[in-house]
């Protein structure tokens, strides 16, 4: 009997195992691990992956599996293996482990279409079955007496594919492509056979014996200005030939990206690229930090790292933070290996990533550069991981499996013996102390390419501005300093350093804030259609104009949203030219890039935004950077705030003055004497990592002690706060003398789309057994969870709080 073993698509505690399925006669030669197949379940048809096929059971009689989904296997051998062990690290769920790897196209339920790709003959009952046409419903082979094997052999030589069809879009595109059918020197004696007056087709010919290559036919008659009857007489001439071809989305333009070539590494980029290289040459899995000022030349050294991994034929992964994969930084990647690079992002459409993914899955390409989930790419041949900024937030995921892309980098690294790079002018804490413990490998970069210095930092006391009287938000030395740039036609950045805005609305009177009704925070009020919305639930209501509390109608708008700051700029300096970046201006697709495409042009003096502004971007123009706010994110209660204002801090001020001219940069504070600010402000990493280790020490957080997180949540409150002290009691149980539990307490949230929530927190130093301690505890609760509707959130090395 052949047996499939199949992790099914019931997202599921109770359900978290493989089940058996028989594998019919017709999928026999056909199905291996990493497909996806439709499996009966109870009464029920869902999709499942095969992880395994055997030929045992411990059952007498199994179902059969009624459907395959996939011809080629979506996900690798060594993609299962990392799945499970995913799913161990982050205690999630198999089929959520499996789900994350894949793009979303392949997750939902889409229309299957087979694809005629070539246009030589088919084999005859593939030509039967498609009758002429190009694409054909799935559905039509499945009704025919044509068996799975014979598909799948077409598939295999490249004569026809499967598509899915998103959004009833065909996701594939054909263009026709003309090209030389004769070597040159046999177009040289065509060209004298053909008469004087036959002058297009002569420069048809002309341009292949300068070129002979192929070219899409659009683009040749555009640059020939001739027409398509010219090509057909070449064609019946024999002289040249034209076929369609598969081309994928770009959201790139390829062709008008210039190549560069690889540049002369300064000492330091030497020192630091040998290791590596030999770590490459050796397949040694090695972590190397490199720690790099802002322009210090980290980039090339990746490109040159990956340069040696492509030489050797080998595969490369390169994380970018979402919000820094500009074009400006895709660019650079595809200047030096051209067609070589995907691109994943979640600009993307749905079809276009799955472009992007396909042609990693078929070779190629041998790069990969993207956000967190491209650590999933299904490389077979991986040469080296590359995860720049490795201190952003971004590459953990906040949500079912909770995984950080670090972690996974480094977990593949193993597994392939090669080695990972993980980049930073500011490394995190965890990091920091392994290269310096000789877990990690440190390379440091102290200098910038070019030999500028970093801008100078400037911090303003903004309580010593109230004190003289001046109540605005911009202190007087950054309005003056603003004013002299305009003048002299240089460019600003001014940084509002919050998550979006938070304009809030309050009560004058009595002092109430319009909260969500659903989750325990204050609503944000958004100015351009006057509503208050949540940002957990999505509630939206519209602006009440009196207080619900006491009547009054005196309300008020809180707090500084970019919209805010705009607006008292407009009033301060009227002739400035402002472009806001925030969530509001950023929503459609594309208009990230089109705003700082106006900035690159000039057409703003000022860029104002929240975080998404700081990262990455580089504007010849740009002298002066303020921030208008250092001290907000101090507040947050989160044992890494001061780390993340360093950070953000020294990566706004690298900002300014990268070229030619010379940078400043002005820091609005209202505690200008705190350590995170003041070492920010000098460029000094390593003595802010001493004051902030020993901070981590003294109040037990990583990287001296690693988090476990736990959150219970229950529409009940009672509930809440019995299961979180049971919750409680059984840890104590489980962990070792020398761990810490701290709660239970109400999470800084309290309450979530009508959901009370209550969190404990476990700090070890060393808990082998901790992750399947914690699974026998869930077990504990398994009946509240799953009849009693008691939901528990477990995050390892928690990054967000809340
Ligand atoms: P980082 O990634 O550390 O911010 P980059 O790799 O972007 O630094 O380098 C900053 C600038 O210096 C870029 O314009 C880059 O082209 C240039 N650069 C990098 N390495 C060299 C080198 N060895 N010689 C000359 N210019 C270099
Ligand atoms: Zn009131
Ligand atoms: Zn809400």
């Amino acid at each position: 009997m052949n047996v499939a073993k199949v992790i099914v698509d019931v997202p599921s505690a109770a359900i978290d195992q493989t089940f058996d399925y028989e594998i019919p006669e017709r999928f026999m030669d056909i199905l291996t691990p990493g497909m996806r197949v439709i499996v009966p379940f109870g009464p029920r048809k869902i999709m499942g992956f095969v992880v395994q096929i055997t030929d045992q059971s411990s059952f007498n009689k199994l179902k059969p599996i009624l459907e395959v989904l996939d011809l080629v296997p979506v996900l690798t051998e060594e993609l299962l293996n990392l799945g499970r062990w995913l799913a161990n690290e982050t205690l999630s769920l198999s089929i959520n482990a499996l789900q994350v790897m894949l793009p979303q196209v392949l997750k939902s339920k889409y229309k299957k279409e087979i694809v005629r790709s070539t246009e030589e003959n088919l084999p005859l009952e593939l030509e039967d079955l498609f009758q002429g046409r190009d694409v054909i419903p799935f559905e039509e082979f499945e009704n025919s007496p044509l068996t799975y094997n014979q598909l799948k052999k077409a598939v295999d030589a490249g004569d026809v594919s499967i598509d899915y069809v998103v959004q009833s879009r065909i996701t594939k595109k054909y263009i026709t492509m003309v090209a030389p059918l004769k070597e040159i020197h046999l177009l040289e004696e065509a060209l004298q056979d053909l008469p004087k007056s036959a002058k297009k087709q002569r420069a048809i010919i002309e341009y292949f014996i300068e070129q002979p290559e192929e070219i899409s036919q659009k683009l040749l008659l555009s640059k020939l200005q001739t027409t398509s009857s010219t090509i057909k007489s070449l064609v019946e001439k024999g002289l040249i030939e034209t076929y369609r071809k598969e081309v994928y989305r770009n959201p790139y333009d390829d062709d008008a990206i210039e190549r560069t070539a690889p540049l002369t590494l300064n000492a330091e980029q030497q020192s630091a690229i040998e290791p590596i290289l030999e770590s490459i040459e050796n397949e040694k899995h090695e972590v190397f930090l490199l720690h790099g000022v802002t322009g210090s030349g980290k980039t090339e050294v990746y490109l040159q790292a990956i340069q040696e991994v492509i030489n050797k034929g080998q595969e490369a992964i390169v994380l970018v933070p979402e919000i820094s994969l500009t074009p400006q930084m895709v660019n650079r990647f595809k200047s030096r290996f051209g067609k070589s690079v995907a691109v994943m992002h979640s600009a993307l459409s749905a079809g276009e990533k799955f472009d992007e993914w396909r042609k990693i899955q078929r070779r190629e390409v041998q790069v990969v550069v993207g956000a967190r989930s491209a650590i999933f790419s299904p490389f077979e041949n991986l040469g080296i991981i590359i995860i720049d900024e490795e201190h952003e937030n971004s590459y953990k995921q906040e949500e079912q499996p909770r995984y950080h892309a670090r972690d996974v980098a480094i977990e593949r690294g193993k597994n392939n013996s090669i080695p990972v790079i993980l980049g930073s002018a500011t490394p995190t804490l965890e990091s920091f102390a392994r290269a310096s413990k000789g877990v990690y490998k440190l390379a440091t970069l102290k200098n910038r390419t070019n030999n500028k210095p970093m801008p100078e930092v400037i911090t303003v006391d903004m309580r010593e501005e109230l004190h003289a009287g001046n109540r605005t938000m911009f202190s007087r030395l950054l309005m003056d300093k603003t004013r002299n740039c305009l003048e002299k036609g240089e460019q600003i950045v001014l940084l509002l350093n919050r998550r979006g805005y938070s304009t809030f609305i309050m009560c004058r009177d009595c002092g109430h804030v319009k909260e969500c009704p659903h989750c325990d925070i204050a609503l944000t009020y958004h100015k351009n259609n006057q509503t208050l919305k949540c940002h957990y639930c999505s509630y939206e209501e519209l602006v009440p104009h009196s207080c619900t509390e006491c009547s009054s109608d005196s309300i008020r708008y809180f707090g500084t949203g970019t919209q805010r700051v705009e607006e008292a700029l407009a009033q301060i300096i009227p002739e400035a030219r402002v472009i806001r970046m925030d969530v509001d201006t950023t929503r459609k697709k594309g208009a990230h890039e089109k705003l700082l495409r106006d900035f690159a042009e000039k057409k703003g003096d000022i860029l104002l935004g929240t975080q998404m502004i700081a990262k990455g971007l580089d504007f010849e123009n740009v002298t002066l950077v303020g921030v208008l706010t250092a001290d907000s994110m101090l507040h947050i209660p989160d044992f890494r705030s001061s780390e993340k204002t360093f950070q953000l801090l020294t990566q706004v001020s690298g900002r300014a003055g990268r070229h030619e001219l010379t940078g400043e940069v002005i820091v609005q504070t209202y505690t200008p004497e705190h350590y995170s600010i003041e070492l920010a402000s000098k460029y000094n990493f390593e003595e802010f990592y001493k004051k902030e280790m020993a901070m981590r020490r003294a109040f037990q957080y990583p990287p001296y002690y690693y988090l476990a997180l736990i959150t219970i949540t229950h529409p009940n409150q009672v509930v809440v706060v019995q299961s979180a002290q049971q919750m409680v009691k059984q840890l104590q149980q489980i962990v070792q003398p020398g761990s810490i539990i701290l709660g239970p307490t109400p999470s800084p949230i309290p309450r979530i789309k009508d959901r009370y929530r209550y969190q404990c927190m476990i700090k070890y130093k060393h808990e082998p057994n901790l992750r399947k301690n914690i699974q026998a505890v869930m077990n504990y609760f398994k009946d509240q969870i799953q009849k009693n509707d008691l939901q528990i959130i477990v995050d390892m090395q928690p990054y967000q709080m809340m």
